[in-house]
């Protein structure tokens, strides 16, 4: 990591020589707007996405159901486009549902390749969907969810993984990049954990993909899954993608049995028979739109390259790391994400037992959009492809002149969505 700007005039010295600093400018920014450091809850909007919307509208106006001809393939083709960003060879990243239901399906599909072992080992602090989902699919299965109850800042380590890793194991679920904390998992050494163990290994990439250089193909995964409006600016309610490692896929069967998965689509015949590769994951109709608006959402990534923004992001968060240290430790405020920079992820955590009015008065302010998670922690996501140095540099400032305001002592109304 090249040194960290010690003054705001190293940082905009740091933004003018920023290689990725171009990039900012494929995304919407409002002039005077706050600085914005929740791309990790809803990625900027990108300049091309207008574009792909309008193109899907043309295509749907002008070649009514014939567009199908094309709009078949999106699924496969922009998840291809996603696994360059992952590491992962074609066929085996597709785009289809929602994060959660993508997890239950992959997550079932292990339970019934390991039948008779009766435990699913999870995260005790992982994203709840995917605590949630693992819940449900032990009480359907009859099996038992075992959850790691590891320091929610360092986030499981391997000494954590190996000695609960019995013959009896199935599946290991854990994420790539804690939701809270952004504490990193070693996924290459988890996998190859799970799998002396006879279980496959799944991962949540909601907070890894896009942000660092995951290497999925070479980590061994098994199974991943992550989603499409957090760093890869799909918009709100982008549709997730799914990853099976192509020797998986013969042994693996989706639980939804949905004729977009199946082997000859339009036969139309009597019996379900999965498709051959990827394919056999997806279930019904895919959403054009919202994929092609991922497809616009990943293209600057794609071409800004996952080593330069990898760089840049943890540039990003040492500065703000650095900083919260100096300026917020102060004011009562703890850093709760790991303090060796190469367990971290692309947020920066930091706990204040007024975090909740801190977020309110950022926002209502117009000073900064920060992430509040309950009960005490502010989430700062700077994203490599569009947040500059300067910003990171005085996005502290404004939390800590906020942090030291009286006022940030008085309660404010909770939102219904944080
Ligand atoms: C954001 C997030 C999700 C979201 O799931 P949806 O089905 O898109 O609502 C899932 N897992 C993790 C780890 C997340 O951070």
């Amino acid at each position: 990591m090249e040194g960290l700007p010690q003054d705001r005039e190293e940082a905009l010295e740091a933004d003018r020589e920023d290689p990725l600093a171009s990039y900012r400018s494929l995304f919407h920014h409002d002039e005077g707007a706050p600085i914005y450091l929740d791309g990790n809850s809803l990625g900027r909007q990108p300049r091309g996405t207008a574009g792909a919307l309008g193109a899907v509208l043309d295509q749907w106006r002008r070649d009514l159901v014939g567009g199908w001809d094309y709009w078949m393939d999106l699924p496969t083709v922009v998840g291809d486009r996603i696994g360059q960003l992952l590491g992962a060879g074609p066929g085996q990243v597709a785009v289809s549902d929602s994060t959660t239901v993508n997890l239950y399906k992959l997550a079932a599909a292990a339970l019934d390749a390991r039948p008779g072992r009766g435990v699913i080992l999870g995260d005790g602090h992982d994203f709840p969907t995917v605590r949630y989902v693992l819940q449900g699919l032990a009480a359907r299965s009859g099996r038992r969810l075992e959850l790691l109850g590891t320091d929610p800042v360092e986030g499981p380590r391997l000494a954590d993984i190996t000695p609960r890793l019995g013959e009896d194991v199935a599946l290991v679920c854990l994420s790539a990049v804690n939701y809270r904390s952004g504490a990193v998992l070693d996924m290459e050494a988890v996998t190859e954990a799970a799998h002396r163990a006879g279980a496959l290994a799944l991962f949540d990439l909601s907070h890894a993909a896009g942000v660092l250089p995951v290497g999925l193909d070479r980590s061994g995964a098994d199974l991943a899954v992550g989603c499409g409006y957090k760093y890869l600016n799909g918009g709100p309610g982008a549709p997730a993608w799914l990853y099976v490692r192509a020797e998986a896929q013969p042994q693996l069967r989706s639980p939804i049995w949905g004729w977009f998965g199946q082997e000859d689509q339009f036969a139309m015949g009597p019996a379900y028979q999965p498709a051959e590769g990827i394919r056999r994951f997806l279930a019904g109709t895919p959403d054009v739109a919202g994929i092609m608006a991922l497809d616009a959402g990943i293209s600057p990534l794609l071409a800004a390259g996952l080593p330069a923004l990898w760089a840049k992001t943890r540039r990003l968060v040492g500065l703000l790391a650095r900083r919260s240290e100096e300026l917020l430790a102060p004011l009562g405020a703890r850093v709760v994400s790991p303090a060796d920079p190469t367990r971290r992820g692309g947020h920066l955590a930091i706990s204040h037992p007024r975090a909740w009015s801190a977020a309110y008065l950022l926002v209502q302010r117009g000073l900064v959009v920060p992430d509040f998670r309950p009960p005490d922690v502010l989430r700062l996501a700077p994203v490599a492809a569009y947040t500059s140095f300067t910003e990171a540099w005085d996005a502290l400032d404004r939390i800590a002149s906020v942090l030291a305001d009286p006022a940030v002592h008085q309660d404010v109304p909770r939102k219904r969505v944080t």
